[in-house]
């Protein structure tokens, strides 16, 4: 089973439109003339994304797709600060990051919500790139198995097969966030395989084969090709290392000599 790896650039609350000018006129030149085997995705704030837009466009990098780091889901009205999922779409954005650990822990995200959330994106045709992942209490206390169980089940529900065929599920450990401790290759694998067993237990094991698992959590060049060399990891998310185009780069092309 073949899966494409997909590399996504979460920049958080970090760079305007001028500093996404910056980055995607000098990544845009490093990739010049590579051929790179993975989808890369970049996750900007949202007042960059029309900047981004206009600059993958005008270079003819389709390769490169949008995503947002979040969306409302509802679909208009009295929201003040929310941003819709028409909206985005007319931003040309592809991807949304949905239940980061960030939006759940510091925004209240409850399984319910981002449960909604995807279904609301998929209804506009976005593709959520579902985040999930235990705290360290929770897998000191043994619940890791649990927790992601829960996580898996609330925030699929109701979400048919042909749905889910354009979700990628990012499991990132909150512990290993931000933080400069990456899982090991076996606690990373061992958590990928049991979402992917999660999956199947939902929807059969074709959709479960064919779903992509990116892992998150402190990636960077040095570690992303043992990580990427783990059968059911299918790429990253990436923080605070894809900040720098030089360094998100490498960890796509280290990444990628895998295959
Ligand atoms: C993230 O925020 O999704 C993330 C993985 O961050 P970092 O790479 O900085 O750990």
């Amino acid at each position: 089973m073949i899966r494409k790896p997909i590399f996504a650039a979460n920049w958080k609350m970090n760079k305007g439109p001028s500093e996404t000018e910056d980055f995607v006129n000098s990544f845009l030149s490093k990739t010049q003339g590579l051929s790179l085997t993975a989808e890369i995705v970049i996750a900007p704030p949202f007042v960059s994304l029309p900047k981004l837009a206009d600059l993958l466009h005008n270079s003819n990098a389709q390769s490169i797709q949008i995503a947002a780091q979040n969306c409302s889901q509802f679909d208009s009205g009295a929201y003040t600060g929310e941003v819709s999922v028409l909206m985005l779409r007319e931003f040309f954005v592809h991807y949304v990051i949905l239940g980061h650990s960030e939006r759940r822990s510091i925004f209240g995200e409850t399984d319910q919500v981002i449960n909604a959330k995807i279904r609301k994106a998929r209804e506009a045709n976005l593709k959520p790139i579902f985040c999930i992942g235990e705290t360290l209490a929770e897998r000191e206390a043994g619940k890791l198995q649990s927790v992601l169980k829960t996580q898996v089940t609330d925030g699929l529900k109701d979400v048919s097969e042909k749905d889910l065929a354009d979700i990628v599920i990012a499991y990132e450990p909150v512990w290993a966030i931000g933080t400069g401790v990456t899982a090991t290759t076996e606690q990373a694998q061992e958590a990928h395989a049991f979402v992917r067993s999660l999956v199947a237990e939902l929807y059969g094991s074709e959709p479960a084969n064919k779903i992509r698992i990116q892992y998150g959590g402190s990636v960077k060049p040095n570690n992303a090709a043992e990580l990427m060399a783990c059968p059911d990891i299918d790429g990253a998310l990436i923080g605070g290392a894809s900040l720098e185009p030089q360094s998100f780069l490498e960890i796509i092309t280290n990444g990628t000599q895998t295959e």
